[in-house]
Formats: C-alpha cells, structure tokens, sequence
C-alpha cells in the first residue's frame, strides 16, 4: 500500500488551494508561496491582505470604458485634452499601462476584458462587446484601433469586431505587425509598441 504523503495543517492547505487558483501558479509555486508567507513578519503579511481587499471594495470597472478606476468616470476618461476620436480597444486593463507608458497615443481606450476563444468557451457576448457598439453610436469617434493580443485569439477577436463594426462606417485600423508573434501587448516594450500605433493599418477584410 503506498503511503500517503503528510498533510499540511488545515490553514496552511487552504491558502495553498488559494494559490493554485491563481493564473500561472502550479501547484509547487503555490506551495513555495505559502510557505514564504509563513516566513513573512505579521504586518508585512496584514499589507498583502489588505491590499487585495482594498482592490475589491475600491475599484470598479468604468461605465463607459470597462478600465479598472477608483473614479467614474475614470482617470484616462476625464482628461479633457486626450483625443476623443480615437477608441482604442484592448484585451485587458493591463494592456492600457502598456500603451499609455510608451506615450504614443492620446486617444480614449475601451477594454474588452478578454478574447473570443472557443477552446476556452468564451464567446463574443462574454466580452465588453455590447458596451463598445452602445458606446461607438453615441460618441464622437471616428477611428477605432484594434489593439487585441497578436496571438489566435486576439486576431479573432479583431476580425470579429471588424465585421461588426463595419457598418457604423468608422475607420477600422489594427496595430502594425511587429509586436511578438503569440505574446501579449503587455510584455511588449516600448518602443515596439510606439512602432506598431504610428504603423497601424486600415483593416480591409
Ligand atoms: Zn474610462
């Protein structure tokens, strides 16, 4: 009969469970994790804690832009001198610092909280769709700039939006090629990323 490997006290395994839900967190990290935890004086453990919970309880997705704030409208929304005929549309708020830390773009964004992936089961109507469509017939803009991950999902999800929002009769232009082939907009450095925004390309489908 194999033996069955020592359990961790019930606190510990739980907060190894917590880990593990993580994105990119195996199990060995998980444990790695805790374990350093344990380690950690008190109040440096108490600053983590509160920190997540500050985030739930203080920040929201903004009504019109979907990007995380703790103001409505959000920060990026209320600066009167950015250019409000340019949307730009992203996967992820993460992708927003990305772009606004290689300062080459003054336009508004809209943040679409993921990508079409039908091996994940994520379809159009899980995304930040509708919000954009009600957003784009009552705005000023006229260009829309796909700026979705240059991976299978992100391409999807461009060819996606621009069939549907061809009709609206806007300019429809996708971040130049460029960007790491499979890697995400916001791991992409600065320079590439100023490249690909003063090099998009009206998308012709
Ligand atoms: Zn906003």
């Amino acid at each position: 009969m194999n033996e069955q490997p020592a359990a961790a006290p019930g606190p510990v395994a739980r907060l190894i469970e917590e880990f593990y839900k993580l994105p990119g967190v195996g199990p060995k990290s998980a444990q790695r994790l805790t374990y350093y935890l344990l380690r950690m004086p008190a109040a440096e453990a108490r600053a983590l804690a509160e920190a997540i919970l500050d985030v739930k309880e203080r920040i929201t997705f903004g009504s019109v832009c979907q990007n995380v704030t703790d103001t409505i409208p959000c920060r990026i929304c209320d600066i009167h001198r950015r250019e409000r005929t340019m949307i730009c549309v992203v996967e992820e708020p993460m992708d927003i610092l990305a772009v606004e830390r290689s300062r080459s773009y003054r336009g508004l964004y809209h943040v679409l909280h993921g990508a079409i992936s039908p091996m994940d089961g994520i379809g159009p109507e899980e995304l930040k769709i509708e919000e954009l469509l009600a957003r784009l017939r009552t705005n000023e803009a006229t260009e829309v700039i796909l700026a979705t991950n240059p991976n299978l999902e992100g391409e999807a999800t461009a060819m996606y939006l621009t069939r549907l929002l061809r009709p609206l009769g806007l300019r429809i232009t996708r971040l130049a090629r460029g960007l790491p082939v499979g890697g995400d907009l916001e791991y992409a450095d600065d320079v590439t990323l100023t490249r690909a925004m003063e090099g998009r390309q009206e998308v012709t489908d």
